[in-house]
């Protein structure tokens, strides 16, 4: 892996799927964490592995009150008081503090309002409202130096908000959670299926590739594909539609990554204007059947996630 440049804007996926949440936004020297829903120890650990593990973590963004994005909270707070000697602040909607498991709970938690902007540790962050069956769940835009990352997981459908948001971002962090076929035919009870396939369970590959097609712009340049169902969808086929979708958005050279339950992704880095430096070669996309550069082994491009 290359150096990380000091101004770098670098996002790394810890952790994405049923079974735990967790997207570190930052520079290499400190940043925050949209949700943590993986154990303490493996969100430290993970962050060490691919080279944050001196990042500071000045806060941490919940998206929603289900235990796979907030379940290590206390002890995350808690272990974070210790490492950096400060309590960090825990950023949460009235409705998800409301339906976040007691026992989880942050000691600190601060209160954020969807469609309302704050700063965080210098970073913008606009929590914006998504359709989901939690009290009042949220997706994030977080930007720095003027780079733009969204995560926007766990949805039932898209909305022109969700179009609006992606089409500013560098980086985007998508939900492509099930095969609709795949689904129906798979082993869920039919209650649990229709919840997920609701207008607020989560995203299907097809719903996400028009999201995609609809909200991919110009400046789009990683795209990460998450919460992807162990049972309900297999990477070929999410890779297949993102790629749909930039097809249709007519964007390029875009790396296209599966997140993974298991293995961190190593970290995207957009260089910031101050220190943006042309790519020496052309980008070209990491997807399943395409030769791919490269990587550490920390990197896959499967996911064994459940929905
Ligand atoms: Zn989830
Ligand atoms: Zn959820």
């Amino acid at each position: 892996m290359d150096l990380l440049f000091h101004h770098d804007v670098v996002v790394s996926t810890l952790a994405s799927g049923s079974r735990g949440n967790c997207t570190y936004i930052g520079t290499p020297q400190r940043g925050v964490l949209v949700d943590c829903g993986l154990s303490t120890k493996q969100v430290l650990r993970r962050m060490e592995e691919v080279g944050l593990g001196k990042a500071r973590i000045e806060a941490v963004l919940i998206t929603h009150e289900h235990a796979d994005h907030v379940g290590a909270a206390r002890i995350l707070d808690d272990r974070l008081l210790k490492r950096q000697n400060e309590r960090i602040p825990f950023f949460m909607t009235a409705g998800t503090k409301r339906g976040v498991n007691p026992r989880c709970m942050p000691k600190r938690v601060e209160r954020i309002t969807s469609g309302q902007a704050l700063s965080v540790a210098g970073f913008d962050v606009e929590p914006y409202r998504v359709p989901h069956d939690t009290g009042d769940p949220v997706a994030f835009l977080v930007s720095h130096q003027r780079v733009n990352v969204c995560v926007v997981t766990d949805l039932g459908r898209s909305t022109r908000l969700v179009e609006r948001q992606l089409s500013r971002c560098d980086i985007a962090v998508i939900e492509f959670n099930h095969d609709l076929e795949m689904l129906l035919d798979g082993p869920y009870p039919w209650s649990l299926k229709q919840r997920v396939r609701g207008g607020h369970g989560h995203l299907s590959n097809a719903q996400a590739e028009a999201l995609v097609a609809a909200g991919a712009s110009d400046r789009l340049r990683h795209l990460v594909l998450a919460h992807l169902s162990e049972d309900n969808n297999l990477p070929e086929r999410a890779l297949e539609a993102a790629e749909r979708g930039l097809n249709q958005a007519g964007v390029s050279g875009v790396e296209v990554r599966v997140a993974s339950q298991q293995l961190p992704l190593t970290p995207m880095r957009v260089g910031t204007p101050a220190t943006f430096r042309p790519a020496t070669k052309p980008r070209r996309r990491t997807a399943s059947t395409r030769s791919r550069p490269a990587t550490p082994p920390t990197q896959q491009l499967s996911l064994f996630s459940a929905g």
